[in-house]
């Protein structure tokens, strides 16, 4: 076996008044923020100031107007620039693409760049085209400061160029599981650069049967690489994935738990007559 080629993954210099700040107000605005965490979790930030971020990120962020980090950003920022595993559970539409996007962005930047024939810094993994899609113009608007290419590897659609970009060779590679497995196989593309893996919309993900790819794919990936888990939920199945994977890991998690709606549970909504209430 070949010896990995090291790899820097601890990227974060905490602002100063992020260091700072007592327990008291961390505290305080954890609260204010529902946010809580289990592990060593560093200190969120409470403004892209504090975020630390190269100019060429912090440049994307102005442009799109912004006024402050979402919850989940202000506390997994820290944490994915230290180069640590984790698993950030909030729901829909609180800001899971960026919290990941960013610093994988700074992330690649900081590795040799990807030549031809290699495979990606950075792997996202997604349960939907559609999704893959979203994440992939995120990537897009934030990646191309630096120069950053990527490409969307999904099914239902022809292989060819999808393989060519992949040949070509691109930092970050955002792809739904069966289409991925497919180019590995084939050895369109292979996972020896990968260093910082995302895993969005896991429950979602699982609910899909995609765990049997999910595991495949991992673990053709070095195991001191990063790993960051996002869900909405968080049921056993992604429990046990994160139990399996990621080791040691900082979880966070934005409102209650308790109160996530739980995907195993499947509702039918059948509008009928008072009379026939008692027989359905
Ligand atoms: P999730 O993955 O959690 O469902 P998204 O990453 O898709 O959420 O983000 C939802 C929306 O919030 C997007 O339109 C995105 O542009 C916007 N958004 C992300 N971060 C911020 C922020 N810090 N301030 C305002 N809007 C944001
Ligand atoms: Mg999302």
């Amino acid at each position: 076996m070949k010896p990995l080629r090291p790899f820097k993954k601890n990227f974060y210099l905490a602002h100063v008044n992020v260091i700072n700040r007592s327990s008291f107000e961390v505290d305080q605005y954890r609260r204010a923020k529902q946010i809580t965490v289990e592990g060593e979790a560093p200190n969120p930030i409470q403004n892209f100031t504090e975020a630390n971020f190269p100019d060429y990120v912090m440049s994307s962020i102005v442009k799109q107007g912004y006024d402050s980090p979402t919850a989940i950003q202000a506390q997994s920022w820290p944490i994915a620039m230290s180069g640590k595993n984790m698993v950030g559970i909030a729901q829909t539409g609180s800001g899971k693409t960026l919290a990941y996007i960013l610093p994988g962005i700074v992330h690649i930047n900081n590795q040799q760049q990807v030549t031809r024939g290699e495979g990606p810094v950075a792997l996202v993994l997604a349960p939907t085209r559609e999704l893959a899609q979203q994440i992939q113009q995120v990537a897009n608007e934030f990646g191309s400061t630096s120069f950053i290419r990527n490409t969307c590897i999904f099914g239902g659609a022809p292989k060819g160029p999808q393989a060519r970009d992949l040949e070509r060779g691109v930092e970050i590679v955002i792809a739904t599981p069966g289409r991925l497995i497919d180019f590995l196989e084939r050895g369109i593309t292979n996972l020896d650069r990968c260093t910082y893996l995302v895993l969005d919309e896991a429950d979602r993900m699982l609910d899909m049967g995609f765990e049997p790819q999910i595991r495949k794919i991992i673990e053709q990936i070095r195991p001191d690489r990063q790993i960051l888990m996002w869900s909405a939920t968080w049921p056993k199945e992604v429990k046990k994935l994160s139990a399996d994977f990621l080791e040691d890991y900082i979880m966070i998690n934005i409102g209650s738990l308790q109160l996530s709606a739980n995907h195993n549970i499947l509702q039918i909504v059948d509008v009928c007559q008072e009379h026939e209430k008692e027989s359905k």
